[in-house]
């Protein structure tokens, strides 16, 4: 059993690897920040790309944010709070704080991110850095 990479403290199975997968999809937009966070650490591009809403899907950087995200150590994310984003609306954002050292420096993303859900699908639209 791996501890999940988002830092839930459920086990990777039970938590991100479904929704990676397919299996399942991300029933909130914080599981869905999650599961992208995962996919971030596991240079899981496809996801990454399939994940992101297509209006703002940044689908010429695919090759930058996959060799980007092999570059760099994930440390952890930390997740401050998610308004709305619930299983009964369309709309959510979280803000978190994802940790990854580059280069051998500790590094941060402070953003509130946007999500959207459309035929029952989360996506992510767009975020702010904090
Ligand atoms: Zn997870």
């Amino acid at each position: 059993m791996t501890n999940c990479y988002c830092g839930s403290g459920k086990s990777f199975e039970d938590c991100c690897q479904p929704i990676l997968t397919g299996k399942q999809s991300a029933s909130t937009a914080e599981a869905l920040m999650r599961s992208r966070y995962s996919a971030y650490v596991l240079a899981d591009i496809n996801y990454l790309m399939n994940s992101h809403h297509p209006s703002t899907r940044p689908t010429k950087e695919r090759k930058d944010i996959l060799r980007w995200t092999k570059s760099v150590q994930w440390i952890k994310l930390e997740v401050k709070n998610s308004i709305a984003g619930t299983e009964n609306d369309t709309e959510g954002w979280v803000v978190f704080i994802a940790y990854f050292s580059e280069g051998g420096k500790i590094e941060t993303i402070h953003e509130n991110s946007r999500f959207v859900k459309e035929n029952g699908k989360w996506y992510y639209i767009s975020g702010q850095h904090q």
